[in-house]
């Protein structure tokens, strides 16, 4: 009679059954990486658009710059980020309808989740104290994750010319600030003629 197969150990079933999975983790981090580059663009994008900022991102500055008041993100910015995120989940689940990857809809779920819970993580951080109060260190130019204390920077910082867009990947701002001279071109401050210096190419970012 044959002996029964050695039963593999729970480490290994557990790496055998990622394995099977690893072209689904990978579009899962794919299109992660994406939406979140795309959410750090405009965030840059927005700083020079003088109206556009007025109107939509001045007020999430305003809030943790003067006495806190009201939720971590107001109605209009939880709108803002829900339907950005739902267009994009929409989008990714067609995508996983016909590929079959569900990698995809994972990726804009997890963006999803990242936008509404990371970003009150890190307002979190200071909760209830204007920042302006807690006066954070500058953060090194750092290629690792944006941590709360770098993302608080940014708010009391905008102009810094140490960027500080990024709210997951630190990286994304390393690149910002090489593509600088020649992405402010396509700013609209830039193309109204608002803006009084233009950088040369490869000149730091100034305020
Ligand atoms: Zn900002
Ligand atoms: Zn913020």
């Amino acid at each position: 009679m044959p002996l029964p197969a050695p039963r593999p150990s729970p480490g290994v079933l557990v790496l055998s059954t990622l394995a099977d999975y690893i072209p689904e983790l990978i579009t899962v981090f794919a299109v992660f990486f994406v939406a979140d580059m795309v959410y750090v663009l405009d965030h840059y994008f927005v700083h020079y658009d003088r109206d556009r900022y007025r109107k939509t991102h001045a007020r999430h500055h305003r809030r943790y710059n003067g006495p806190k008041s009201g939720p971590q993100l107001d109605a209009f910015e939880l709108s803002t980020y829900n339907s950005a995120a739902f267009g994009l989940l929409v989008a990714m689940s067609v995508l996983t309808l016909f590929t079959g990857n569900v990698g995809f809809v994972a990726g804009a779920a997890l963006k999803w989740v990242h936008s509404l819970v990371f970003h009150c993580y890190q307002h979190g951080w200071w909760t209830g104290v204007s920042i302006r109060n807690v006066r954070p260190d500058r953060p090194p130019a750092s290629w690792g994750l944006a941590t709360a204390s770098y993302h608080a920077w940014h708010h009391s910082n905008p102009n810094d010319t140490r960027f500080t867009f990024a709210e997951s990947w630190a990286g994304f701002d390393r690149i910002l600030e090489k593509l600088h001279p020649w992405l402010i071109r396509f700013t609209v401050d830039a193309r109204a003629g608002r803006l009084y210096h233009l950088p040369a190419r490869g000149e730091r970012p100034s305020a």
